[in-house]
């Protein structure tokens, strides 16, 4: 059902960061999509149950079936996006000896799947007003480079390449694209790190803690609702980690 309300969709937002950013852009106004998949869903229910207005929305982003299943729900249910958050993500972690074929295309799918739901989406933007604003998700290890990540940080330095240019390509319409490269935050992607990678993480971090999802999740906040003259760039959060 439509409402006046503004909507944000996230992707992974059942869990970890997007579901801080979830709760947080609920609190500030939002209608929230919230996609999902399986393997999460409890944890995405319990978000949905946290927040004044919102849905779900289950899809796997490595299916483009699946991605346009999801648009034609978020048509029925909300009939306009304003914010498109993209926070789904993996991280395969392997020296490059270990690193598989299909362990690299894993890792590629979920930005090509950021990258054709983005594309997709765009025409919910443009039904009633001609603004918006487009959020990714990459990361300081997309600048920085890290040990047994190469595919993931390739990924994530990607998502900052696709931020600039949809930036310029979308400026006219006055949607603003900007990514958001967290540091390392204390969530269901780090909490699995063996305890000696934790230690070196943590020994390397000016600031002497991981970071909370809900620091990220003001950011993204920031950039939804108030920033009207911010685009193309990376915001890094990082604890002092890394400048950009
Ligand atoms: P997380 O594992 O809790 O979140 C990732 C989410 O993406 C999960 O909900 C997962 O189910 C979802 N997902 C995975 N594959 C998907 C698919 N094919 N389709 C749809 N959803 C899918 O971990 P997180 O730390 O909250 O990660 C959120 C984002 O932040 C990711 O893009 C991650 O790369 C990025 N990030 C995390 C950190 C960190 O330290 N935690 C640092 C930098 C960037």
């Amino acid at each position: 059902m439509s409402s006046d309300k503004p909507v944000a969709i996230v992707t992974g937002g059942g869990t970890g960061i997007g579901a801080a950013c979830s709760k947080v852009l609920a609190r500030d106004g939002f209608r929230v999509g919230i996609n999902y998949i399986d393997i999460v869903e409890d944890s995405a229910k319990a978000v949905l149950a946290q927040i004044e207005d919102g849905f779900l929305l289950k899809a796997d982003l490595t299916d483009a079936d699946q991605i346009e299943s999801m648009l034609a729900e978020i048509k029925e249910k909300a009939g306009r996006v304003d914010v498109l958050l993209n926070a789904a993500g993996i991280s395969i972690n392997k020296d490059i000896n270990s690193m598989t074929l299909e362990d690299f295309d894993l890792q590629r799918a979920i930005v090509r799947g950021s990258w054709y739901l983005t594309k997709r989406i765009l025409r919910l933007f443009m039904l009633r007003k001609n603004s918006g604003r487009i959020i990714n998700i990459s990361s300081v290890v997309g600048h920085s480079g890290n040990s047994g990540q190469i595919p993931y940080t390739m990924e994530k330095a990607a998502l900052d390449a696709f931020t600039k240019s949809l930036c310029k390509e979308l400026a006219g319409r006055n949607i603003l694209v900007n990514s958001v490269a967290p540091g390392f935050i204390d969530t269901p992607m780090t909490q699995n790190l063996p305890e000696e990678v934790k230690k070196r993480i943590l020994d390397s971090i000016p600031l002497g803690r991981l970071g909370d999802p809900e620091e990220i999740a003001d950011v993204v906040s920031f950039l939804a609702c108030r920033a009207s003259y911010i685009s193309g760039t990376v915001i890094h959060v990082n604890g002092g980690l890394y400048g950009g």
